[in-house]
């Protein structure tokens, strides 16, 4: 057998150990003669599972009883929606757009109601987060979303924007548990899990109960309302049952590096190494502002698109793959997500600074 350093934006990496302990279980899981994809959703050993989860993930982010935690299907971009039908009671959201996602998840609310673009990176490509301290914050905003961390640009809220009182929503999918979060400053925190936590297939919304209403947009799918899913503690129909048991082995694993104050402390270790060559090579440079640099995904280019690709093959070849950038941006991009091991990212710059020597 033959790992190689996968440095996917997702589905991502996942620990060795939670796929081991997976391999382990699935003709037997602890006993029941059953793979946990076999079982029933509502029995008694998957209902331990989900509330394991939950729990795990209310510790880990230390999450106040007055949110809800819902295990969703349809992924991120299924939110994009559902946060409007939901929230959108005065009919009006502001959206800072700071990326692709953040572009769709602004155009799916236009659909819904009057969504203000209050700001924006895109006229330098995204590569920038705007100053976000004193918006032009709509009096009769629903709420005020942002995508914290911009997968395909690479950039990061280190900042939270001054919503003025009106309701935080964040898309969080490719920072979700990268470092400590203060659950208590946003109405909705969501992520598909794909990219930091486990398998493709599911959302994670936690959501303060206050934005839990029966008074949604008039037309709204029952499966498409919080509050179907709240009230059934994420079971009104079957759930991604494996990919929620998956996550709780990633909680785990989590808690047992030290959670996310450990996490957070490993990530920035494993980024400075990095970007630290990235800004002293004479052939590779990062493509976004120092100041909203990404701990999770990081872009470079050499500013030759033929020398990107080759460094593209060659770097599988050398077993560290999925390392070409997003197809709308192009260059290289690797994501360093928490499963991603120290060595992983030393094996990556010690094959750039060799690919340097060979090309310049
Ligand atoms: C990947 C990604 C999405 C889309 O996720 P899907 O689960 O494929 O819908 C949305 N937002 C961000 C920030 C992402 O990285």
């Amino acid at each position: 057998m033959r790992r190689v350093y996968n440095f996917s934006a997702g589905p991502a990496v996942l620990p060795e150990e939670v796929l081991q302990e997976a391999a382990d279980e699935m003709l037997d899981y602890r006993g029941s003669g059953m793979s946990v994809m076999e079982m029933s959703h509502r029995g008694e050993i998957f209902d331990g599972i989900i509330k394991e989860a939950e729990q795990d993930l209310r510790d880990l982010m230390h999450i106040p009883d007055n949110y809800k935690v819902l295990f969703l299907q349809g992924g991120a971009s299924q939110q994009f929606a559902m946060i409007p039908m939901n929230l959108m009671k005065n009919k009006v959201a502001d959206y800072i757009v700071t990326g692709q996602w953040a572009k769709k998840a602004y155009q799916e609310a236009q659909k819904y109601g009057k969504a203000n673009k209050i700001a924006s990176s895109e006229d330098k490509t995204f590569s920038y987060i705007p100053d976000c301290s004193d918006l032009p914050v709509s009096e009769d905003a629903d709420y005020v979303y942002i995508c914290e961390n911009n997968t395909i640009y690479g950039t990061k809220f280190k900042e939270l924007p001054n919503t003025k009182g009106k309701t935080l929503v964040a898309d969080v999918s490719s920072c979700f548990l990268s470092e400590p979060v203060d659950v208590t400053k946003y109405g909705i925190i969501y992520g598909g899990v794909q990219k930091n936590i486990g398998p493709a297939g599911m959302v994670i919304v936690i959501i303060r109960e206050d934005l839990i209403t029966e008074d949604v947009l008039p037309g709204t799918p029952t499966m498409l309302t919080y509050k179907t899913h709240a009230d059934n503690n994420s079971l009104y129909n079957t759930p991604n049952s494996y990919c929620i048991y998956i996550c709780g082995k990633v909680f785990k694993w989590l808690k047992k590096m030290g959670g996310l104050e450990a996490m957070k402390e490993r990530n920035e270790k494993k980024a400075a190494i990095l970007y630290d060559f990235l800004d002293n090579s004479r052939l590779f440079h990062g493509t976004v502002e120092k100041k909203d640099r990404s701990l999770m995904n990081v872009p470079f280019v050499t500013g030759n698109k033929e020398l990107d690709a080759k460094f593209v093959k060659e770097a599988k070849a050398a077993g560290l793959e999925n390392l070409k950038g997003h197809r709308s941006v192009g260059g290289m991009r690797a994501s360093i997500y928490n499963a991603m091991p120290l060595e992983g990212v030393e094996a990556l710059v010690a094959f750039m600074k060799k690919f340097e020597e060979e090309n310049l």
